[in-house]
C-alpha cells in the first residue's frame, strides 16, 4: 500500500463510505494522510463532582449510586444514573441507549467524560463517554484525540479508524525536505510528523509535528514565489549623488524634528541612493507615521542633484494634496526646485504642457496618478520613483513606472502592516525600512463603538469640537451596488446633517462621482477650515492629511473590514489635538460588536491587520487578489512568523547552493514546487 492506493483498499471502506470520503476530497491513501485534524480533544485528569463547571466537557470518577433508570418515551429513551464521590452527587443522562442499563447495573466505580449543562435541578452530565472499569481512562488520559473536519455522512471515528489503518500499514513517504535541512533546523522526520499530527500522545509531540509540516509548507511557498519572480541581479547605480547643503538647510528649518524612525529611514535611503546598486526599498509605517516627508526629502535630494523624481499616488485627491504640500514646502524653505502635477482628469492641453516641462527637465519633481505611467510622459532624467500606498497598486504598475527611467531608484511607501518576514518574501526584491514610531506630539485616538441610537449625541459632540476650532469627517453608508446611488446617499446625508448643525457650520460632501476639479476645490476648502464637516465615501481613505480634524464618525462601520477602518481612522489623530473615532454600527450581532471592539482597544495597525486577516482571510490586503496564495493548510503567517523566517532563510541558502534545484536530493522539493507553481499560474494571480 502506498500513497497512490485507492481508499477502497482499506478495511471498512466500502463503496458508500468511499463516496462520502471522496466528497471531502479523499481519494487515495495519500489524501487521507494529508487530511489533518482541525483540532484535538484532550482527555484531562478527572475532577471532583463539586468542581464541575457548566458548559465544559469534563471527566469525573465516582461510584454508581442507586438504580440505573430508563425513562422518556419509546422514540427518545433516556437512561439516567447518579454518580457519587466524596464531594457530591451528579446526575448523568444518555439518549437512545437503553441497553446501557444492563452494563451499568453491575455498579462499582466508573469514569465518565461528557459535557456539563445546567438544568432546573442543577448540573447534569449529558451523554458522556464511558470508561468502565474506570482504569481504562488512565490509558487515554493526557492524550490528544484528533477531531477531523467532517462532511455529511462522515463520522470522526470512521476517519480515525481509516487513518490508523493507513499509518500502521502504508508507507507515508518521506516528505520533500532534504535531510540536511531537517538536521539544520532540528525538525522531526516526515513519517514522525505525520503520526504526530494525527495522533499525538502529548502536546509536545503535536507541536513538533506541526512545526515540521508548517516549515515544509512555507518553504515550498517561498521557493515558488522566488522562482516565479526570477533571480535578476540588481542593476548598478548609474546616478551620481552628492551631499547637498540646501537639503541640510531644509531639514533644519522643518517645523518639527524628525522621529528617530524617520531619520533612520532617510539614512537607509541616502545610503542606497549613493551606493553601488540602485535602490529598491519598501518603507513600511502605520498611518500617520510621517512617510510623506521622508519621500519628499528623497525627492528633493534627487532634484538638487540635477535629476528628476516622480511620485505616484493612488487617487487624484491624494496626488493633489501631495503636490500642494510639496509646492508649499519648496517655496517656504526656498528650495530651488519646481514641482509638477499630472493626473488623468487634466485637460489634454494641460497634460501636453506638463509633458513638455517634464521632457525638458524644467520641472524636477512630478506628482501624479496613473497618468504618470502612461506612455506620453517622457522624462529627461528620472532617477527616483516613489509609489505611495503601495497596496493600492498592482505589482505590474510599479514595474511600468520603473521602466520610465534608466533603472531609477525605487521607493515604495506602504501603510499595510504585514509582518516583516512576510514582506521580505512577498516583495523579495525590496529592502525594508520599518517606521515603527509616531511623531511625538500625537495623543492616541479615543475610540468608541456605538449603535445608531447614539447618533444625536455624536452630532452634539462634533458641534462642540467645531466650536473649539476643530473639524470632522463623517464616512457615509456605503452602497455597493451603484456609484450613483452612493453619491445620492452622501448628498442626502449631507443635507440632513447641515440642518442639524445649523448656521455657521459648513457641511460639504465628497464622493467618487464628482468632477475632479470639484473634489479639489472641496479638499482645498476643507484644508483651510472653510468647511468644518466633510461627509464622504471612502475616497478619503488613503493619505489625506488635515491635522486640524479631530473627529471621525463612521456610519455603518460593520460593513468595512478592520484594516480599512484603521486606514480611515488614520485621517484623524494627525496633529497635536486629542482625536476621536466613533464607529457607528447598525448591526445588533455580537460578532460585529466584538470585531469592532478590536479597533476600539487598539490603535496598532499591525495588530489590527493580524486580527483582520484572522477574521476575514488575507483578501486583497497585499494587492495580490484573493488567490489562496496565503491560504496555508497548517501555517499561519502571524503565529508562525519564526518558522516563516527560518523557511525564508533556508530558501535563500538552497537557491544559492543549487539555483535550479537540479541536484538529486532536491528532486522531491522540485516536484512540489512545480506543482505549486502550475497551480498558481492557472489562477493567474501574479
Ligand atoms: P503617513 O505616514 O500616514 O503618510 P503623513 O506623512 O501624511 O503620514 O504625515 C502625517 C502628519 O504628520 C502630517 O501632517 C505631517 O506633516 C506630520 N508629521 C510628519 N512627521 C512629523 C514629525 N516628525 N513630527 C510632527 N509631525 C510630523
Ligand atoms: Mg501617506
Amino acid at each position: 500500500m502506498d500513497v497512490h492506493t485507492k481508499i477502497s483498499a482499506l478495511k471498512g471502506i466500502g463503496e458508500k463510505t468511499e463516496k462520502i470520503f471522496q466528497k471531502a476530497g479523499i481519494y487515495t491513501v495519500g489524501d487521507l494522510i494529508q487530511y489533518f485534524p482541525r483540532g484535538y480533544d484532550v482527555y484531562e485528569e478527572p475532577v471532583a463532582i463539586s468542581e464541575l463547571e457548566e458548559g465544559r466537557t469534563m471527566t469525573v470518577t465516582g461510584a454508581i449510586y442507586g438504580r440505573v433508570q430508563v425513562g422518556g418515551n419509546p422514540k427518545m429513551q433516556i437512561t439516567t444514573l447518579y454518580l457519587k464521590d466524596i464531594t457530591g452527587t451528579l446526575k448523568v443522562v444518555w439518549f437512545r441507549m437503553p441497553f446501557l442499563r444492563s452494563t451499568l447495573s453491575k455498579g462499582g466505580v466508573i469514569t465518565l467524560r461528557g459535557r456539563i449543562i445546567r438544568k432546573k435541578d442543577g448540573l447534569v452530565m449529558e451523554h458522556p463517554e464511558i470508561f468502565y472499569p474506570s482504569s481504562r481512562y488512565a490509558e487515554k488520559q493526557d492524550s490528544l484525540q484528533p477531531i477531523y473536519p467532517l462532511t455529511t455522512g462522515m463520522t470522526n471515528s470512521a476517519v480515525i479508524k481509516a487513518v490508523h489503518q493507513v499509518l500502521d500499514t502504508a508507507d507515508a513517504g518521506d516528505g520533500v525536505l532534504p535531510e540536511e535541512l531537517e538536521e539544520r533546523y532540528r525538525l522531526i522526520s516526515y513519517p514522525q510528523a505525520i503520526r504526530g499530527i494525527h495522533f499525538p500522545e502529548k502536546k509536545e509531540e503535536f507541536y513538533r509535528a506541526r512545526e515540521r509540516l508548517v516549515f515544509e509548507e512555507f518553504l515550498v511557498f517561498i521557493l515558488s514565489i522566488r522562482m516565479m519572480k526570477g533571480n535578476e541581479d540588481r542593476m548598478l547605480n548609474q546616478y551620481c549623488f552628492r551631499e547637498q547643503p540646501e537639503l541640510d538647510s531644509f531639514l533644519q528649518h522643518l517645523p518639527f524634528d524628525l522621529t528617530n524612525a524617520q531619520k533612520r529611514t532617510w539614512r537607509d535611503i541616502r545610503h542606497d541612493m549613493t551606493g553601488v546598486h540602485v535602490m529598491s526599498r519598501l518603507v513600511q509605517g502605520d498611518v500617520g507615521s510621517g512617510k510623506t516627508i521622508v519621500a519628499l526629502i528623497a525627492m528633493i535630494f534627487a532634484g538638487l542633484n540635477g535629476y528628476q523624481a516622480a511620485m505616484m499616488a493612488p487617487t487624484e485627491v491624494l496626488a493633489r494634496q501631495h503636490y500642494e504640500n510639496i509646492r508649499t514646502m519648496l517655496e517656504t524653505y526656498h528650495v530651488p526646485l519646481t514641482a509638477e502635477i499630472l493626473t488623468g482628469s487634466m485637460s489634454a492641453g494641460q497634460k501636453r504642457a506638463a509633458y513638455g516641462r517634464i521632457a525638458s527637465g524644467e520641472v524636477q519633481i512630478v506628482v501624479g496618478t496613473h497618468a504618470l505611467i502612461q506612455e506620453k510622459a517622457v522624462y529627461k532624467n528620472l532617477a527616483l520613483v516613489v509609489t505611495d500606498e503601495q497596496h493600492r497598486f498592482g505589482v505590474r504598475q510599479r514595474e511600468n513606472l520603473a521602466e520610465k527611467g534608466q533603472h531609477p531608484h525605487i521607493l515604495v511607501m506602504s501603510a499595510t502592516p504585514i509582518p516583516r518576514t512576510l514582506a521580505i518574501i512577498l516583495y523579495g526584491d525590496l529592502d525594508i525600512s520599518v517606521m515603527d514610531e509616531l511623531p511625538k506630539n500625537r495623543l492616541p485616538i479615543k475610540n468608541c463603538v456605538v449603535d445608531t441610537g447614539y447618533r444625536n449625541t455624536a452630532y452634539q459632540f462634533m458641534k462642540k469640537q467645531i466650536q473649539e476650532g476643530r473639524q470632522c469627517y463623517v464616512i457615509c453608508p456605503m452602497i455597493e451596488e451603484s456609484e450613483s446611488l452612493e453619491a445620492e446617499n452622501v448628498t442626502g446625508y449631507t443635507e440632513s446633517l447641515r440642518e442639524v448643525m445649523g448656521e455657521g457650520i459648513e457641511v460639504c460632501c465628497l464622493h467618487g462621482k464628482m468632477k475632479q476639479s470639484q473634489k479639489d476645490e472641496i479638499m482645498d476648502a476643507f484644508s483651510k477650515n472653510e468647511i468644518q464637516i466633510l461627509v464622504s465615501t471612502t475616497v478619503i481613505e488613503v493619505g489625506i492629511d488635515v491635522p486640524n480634524s479631530t473627529v471621525m464618525l463612521i456610519e455603518n462601520a460593520e460593513r468595512f473590514g478592520l484594516a480599512q477602518l484603521h486606514q480611515l481612522r488614520g485621517r484623524v489623530g494627525r496633529g497635536k489635538y486629542q482625536s476621536y473615532c466613533i464607529f457607528m454600527s447598525a448591526s445588533k450581532s455580537k460578532e460585529t460588536k466584538e470585531r469592532l471592539d478590536i479597533l476600539s482597544h487598539s490603535n496598532d495597525g499591525f495588530f489590527i491587520a493580524g486580527e483582520d486577516l484572522r477574521l476575514r482571510g488575507p483578501g486583497d490586503l497585499f494587492g495580490i487578489r484573493q488567490s489562496g496564495l496565503l491560504d496555508f493548510r497548517l501555517g499561519d503567517v502571524f503565529q508562525d512568523s519564526k518558522i516563516l523566517q527560518c523557511a525564508g532563510e533556508a530558501a535563500g541558502k538552497l537557491l544559492e547552493d543549487d539555483p535550479g534545484l537540479a541536484k538529486d536530493v532536491h528532486q522531491p522539493l522540485k516536484h512540489a514546487l512545480d506543482r505549486m507553481i502550475s497551480e498558481v499560474m492557472l489562477e493567474k494571480t501574479l
